[in-house]
């Protein structure tokens, strides 16, 4: 029901359910079950044990490729466990890239993780072609890339690197963790990739309630492969986790166009204070890379990052926030402030930080779905205090 054909608001309601046969319920049940009766030897309805199938997992797998374009989707316990079974694809001797902005828990899987089993890393500004281009060996097996990425929200050009890669003898996997734009504003696979992935945890579900991962790909070869990793290593979605995504996709289209909308209204309203060293949003023309965004993105989501360049006064105003709350995470429909340099980039080193921009005095606003005024009065009376 409401898969091939129909437009991306209707798979949001739709896509990978149909009512429940035996009473006809229109929501999909939560099935809490570990294993499924037989008939006989060799004879089941296709379930035979829950870490590798379960009915209300099958419905948001379906429901979440089909957002993406897609024709499989695995779920996992995690946005990490999604990047986990990614890079279980590679094996020992493998090289892969990695964007230089990538979410903290991907470098630190990588670097600490990933290098002790015998994969080899180079991370790169994936948005400077050049630089991705002589991170390339021969080995490399896969490009890991976000965009935009958090918190600078800086892009990468997603055809052009697929071409970029094509061009090589044996080109690489490309995987886009789409988390940030969400499949409303960007298609990744319809642009090349090979793979898309995401935590669920933010826009996807978007009521900050659950945690949870994905990938998407419309390739059979590489969705079995991800299988059988999903079924061999466990880290599965739970059935309820499952549910709480389907119930959050089904206002995805609403939620995503009002997230754009109010981020975009506050990014204008932000850059226009005299106070403030920068505003980093891709909806703003001033975003040296907006020219690409309007050609790669629907819209431009909900998170917009300012730097007033005084740390002092960014402490301050931290602590000042009533509607938006002080907290890590992102994409749910209440309105988050983060300080990215002491919370979600903590660990990154000091240096690494600098040469991102994640300076001290910048904070990152997760812009929800609240009365944008009440959203620009809680700013205005932050930065008069
Ligand atoms: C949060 C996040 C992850 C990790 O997902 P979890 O659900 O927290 O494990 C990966 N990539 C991006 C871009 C994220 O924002």
């Amino acid at each position: 029901m409401g898969d091939a054909g129909h437009r991306f608001s209707t798979r949001c309601i739709h896509a990978g359910q149909s009512p429940e046969p035996v009473t006809g319920a229109i929501m999909t049940p939560v099935f809490f079950t570990s294993t499924y009766v037989q008939e006989g030897l060799n004879q089941h309805k296709g379930f035979e044990y829950a870490r590798t199938r379960n009915p209300t997992r099958d419905a948001v797998e379906a429901n979440l490729a089909a957002l993406e374009g897609g024709t499989h989707g695995i779920a996992f316990a995690s946005g990490m466990a999604a990047v986990q079974t990614l890079l279980q694809l590679l094996s020992a001797g493998d090289h892969l890239v990695l964007g230089d902005n990538v979410y903290g828990g991907t470098f630190r899987l990588v670097d600490k993780v990933m290098t002790r089993l015998g994969l080899a890393y180079t991370q790169v500004d994936t948005g400077d072609l050049g630089a991705l281009d002589a991170a390339l060996r021969p080995e490399t097996r896969l490009v890991l890339l976000e965009t935009p990425t958090n918190p600078m929200l800086s892009l990468t050009d997603i055809p052009a690197v697929r071409s970029l890669l094509q061009r090589k003898a044996s080109p690489a996997l490309l995987a886009v963790d789409n988390t940030f734009a969400t499949p409303f504003n960007q298609l990744p696979l319809a642009m090349g990739a090979d793979l898309v992935l995401h935590s669920t945890t933010k826009y996807l579900n978007g009521h900050s309630d659950s945690v949870g991962g994905v990938i998407v790909t419309s390739s059979e070869d590489l969705a079995s492969r991800l299988r059988f990793l999903q079924n061999a290593a466990g880290a599965i979605l739970s059935p309820m986790e499952s549910w709480l995504i389907l119930r959050g996709t089904k206002t995805l289209h609403l939620r995503m166009e009002r997230h754009n909308a109010s981020a975009l209204a506050l990014a204008r309203w932000l850059e226009g204070r005299k106070d403030l060293a920068r505003v980093f949003y891709p909806g703003l023309e001033s975003h040296p890379q907006h020219a690409l965004a309007a050609l790669q993105m629907k819209g431009f989501s909900g998170i917009v990052s300012f730097d007033t360049g005084d740390p002092e006064r960014t402490r301050r105003m931290a602590a000042r926030f009533r509607l938006f709350a002080l907290a890590e995470s992102l994409g749910g429909v209440e309105s988050l402030v983060c300080h990215p340099a002491s919370m979600t980039h903590g660990s990154v080193p000091e240096a690494q930080r600098a040469a991102l921009g994640i300076t001290d005095s910048l904070l990152r606003l997760s812009v929800g779905v609240e009365d944008l005024e009440d959203l620009r009065a809680d700013l205005e009376q932050v930065f008069q205090g």
